[in-house]
């Protein structure tokens, strides 16, 4: 079967043809302008390309609740362009095929439920950590969507006790985005995050802040797999100093050996690696293509 995917970001699209094994066999990208502009390079990459569904992971806040009449608009996002913009609506006006649609963290938690780390799990919790921080829950076997859909990226968070930072989140200013997302570690060093040499104190103040929303995740979900992607994890220490902090955090209250033994095989990478979100929305498309068929 031949299926599209589109992983709409803030700063580029990357559109993509793959199968029903989670193959990615083409894929094109684009940095994301203003909405019509953008649709009409999505539209035209998918003219010729014959797919029989289509999958949707994107940037938010969006609409996901089918009963509304807004059902696949963007909704508040302060970008330019696209708040209030029938993103699916107009892609539907151009294909007739089946559609799948959620935000690009709940396509990259489903992604790697079907193919990657957490797969033959019925839960996970996948974070990015990148310009921005997002949480995808898949739970039961379901995505979580909710009243609008989770937006763990803006938990509140209990402050390193040397940290005076004074957060840059535009909503919540010291909130988990605020604190730890990639240009909170630049505006809090005066450095970018990827030039941080490695005994710097920003990596342990960053587990502090992840570990703490991890271990809120645990608590809250009890989440068969947590898996943390986007660009600020490619430093690689980070991932042990926030097992630590979540065992730190629990004190062995969680009696699971996921925690107390197996960590390292509890709080991974994307089993998808770079592909996590292409592929997140290509399993959304998938799922769409067997209900209509089913
Ligand atoms: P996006 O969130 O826009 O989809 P990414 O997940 O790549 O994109 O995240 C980009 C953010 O991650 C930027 O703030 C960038 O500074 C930060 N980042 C990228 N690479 C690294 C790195 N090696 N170390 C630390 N931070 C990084
Ligand atoms: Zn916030």
């Amino acid at each position: 079967m031949r299926i599209g995917a589109i992983e709409a970001g803030g700063t580029k699209i990357v559109c993509g043809i793959g199968n029903e094994n989670g193959e990615i066999e083409d894929r094109f990208s684009f940095p994301t302008e203003g909405s019509e502009r953008t649709l009409d390079h999505i539209i035209a990459y998918f003219l010729d390309k014959g797919v029989e569904a289509i999958g949707i992971g994107t940037f938010g806040p969006i609409n996901i609740d089918p009963a509304s009449e807004l059902y696949g608009y963007v909704t508040t996002t302060p970008k330019p362009g696209w708040s209030g913009y029938p993103f699916l609506g107009t892609l539907k006006k151009a294909f007739d095929v089946p559609f799948g649609w959620d935000t690009d963290v709940n396509a990259a938690a489903y992604g790697e439920a079907v193919w990657g780390a957490a797969k033959g799990l019925d839960s996970c919790v996948y974070y990015t950590i990148g310009t921005g921080i997002g949480v995808g829950v898949y739970a039961e076997g379901k995505l979580v969507h909710g009243l609008v859909h989770p937006e763990g990226g803006h938990m509140l968070t209990r402050r390193h006790p040397e940290d005076e930072f004074e957060g840059i989140c535009p909503y919540h200013e010291d909130c988990l985005e605020g604190m730890a997302a990639g240009p909170a570690l630049e505006k809090r060093w005066n450095m970018k995050g990827s030039e941080l040499p490695l005994e710097h104190p920003a990596w342990a103040m960053e587990a502090y802040y992840i570990g703490q929303a991890v271990t809120g995740a645990i608590l809250m979900l009890s989440p068969k797999k947590i898996i943390l992607g986007g660009g600020v994890m490619q430093q690689k220490q980070l991932l042990p100093m926030i097992r630590t902090e979540v065992q730190n955090n629990l004190k062995g209250y969680v009696s699971s050996d996921a925690i107390t033994t197996n960590i390292q095989e509890y709080i991974v990478s994307p089993g998808l690696g770079n592909n996590a979100g292409l592929c997140g929305a290509l399993a959304l498309g998938w799922a769409a293509a067997k209900n209509r068929i089913s």
